[in-house]
């Protein structure tokens, strides 16, 4: 943001990737380093990668603490020039209640910044050597969950976004897999591949394999009801698509003539 570019930032958010700490950017390590306060959610954030803190900085768990108390920290640590890191999974902007802590930030005249990390989408598609846009099959991927505490609004109900074909990667939502499996009946064939990733990039990684049919009685038989990614879509299923046109010999770009 222009206006914020000559203000010395305290404060980044930092995406702490899947699990791996050796998933996390060599910015967010590095701002790590030299943090002197780190917050971060214990039951997610991988409490591995705080061992990069060669500071010996405070450092606090946010399960127990209130939006207000999170951000009060920041805030008032900020103001002594001291250097903050707020770790999230992933990547902060998929479901890390960033927006709400960054907008208190905002209105109170701190300036912050965010270090992008590997979304767990993108760790499981890894975990499963799958390509999430395949040529011939679907070019489009959404990100979506269920409504659990939090409402999704009713255009995006699974079903709805099923009647797309693209690839669906679903958070949050292992718990209600039957919810997930009916909604995504009404959109996609029984014989389409559905996937469940638990923990990816984790030592303990699981991988379910099925198909719409069976995914929800293989999930139940794994005992999986946590941390897991669902991923559906023909692009994931073992069908070759049409090869990339970008290595296509017949095929001239900007790049190769
Ligand atoms: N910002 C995070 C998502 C936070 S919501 C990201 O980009 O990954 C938490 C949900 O993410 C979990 O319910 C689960 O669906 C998914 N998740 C987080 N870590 C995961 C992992 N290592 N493997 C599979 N799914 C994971």
């Amino acid at each position: 943001m222009a206006d914020t570019e000559n203000i010395a930032v305290n404060v980044y958010f930092v995406g702490t990737g899947p699990g791996d700490p050796e998933l996390i950017t060599v910015k967010g390590m590095r701002l790590l380093k030299d943090a002197d306060l780190v917050i971060y959610a214990g039951s997610l954030v991988r409490e591995k990668v705080l061992e990069y803190c060669e500071k010996g900085p405070v450092i606090r768990n946010s399960a127990s603490m209130s939006l207000e108390e999170i951000t009060s920290l920041m805030v008032e640590a900020a103001r002594q020039g001291k250097k903050v890191v707020r770790l999230h999974t992933g990547d902060p902007s998929l479901y890390g209640a960033l927006r709400e802590q960054a907008d208190i930030l905002e209105r109170e005249g701190v300036a912050y910044g965010i270090v992008p990390g590997v979304s767990s989408a993108f760790a499981s598609a890894a975990a499963l050597k799958r390509e999430l846009t395949l040529p011939g099959v679907t070019q489009t991927v959404i990100f979506t969950r269920v409504e659990g505490r939090t409402p999704v609004p009713e255009k995006e109900r699974l079903s709805k976004l099923a009647s797309h074909g693209a690839t669906i990667c679903i958070f949050l939502s292992i718990a209600m897999i039957d919810d997930v499996v009916r909604e995504l009946a009404e959109g996609y064939s029984m014989d389409t591949p559905v996937a469940v990733v638990y923990r990816a990039s984790w030592e303990d990684e699981k991988i379910v394999k099925g198909s719409l049919a069976d995914i929800a009685a293989k999930v139940k038989t794994s005992g999986i009801s946590r941390q897991a990614m669902i991923i559906v879509g023909r692009a994931i299923g073992d069908l070759p698509g049409d090869n990339s046109k970008l290595y296509d010999a017949l095929f001239s770009h900007g790049f190769r003539e």
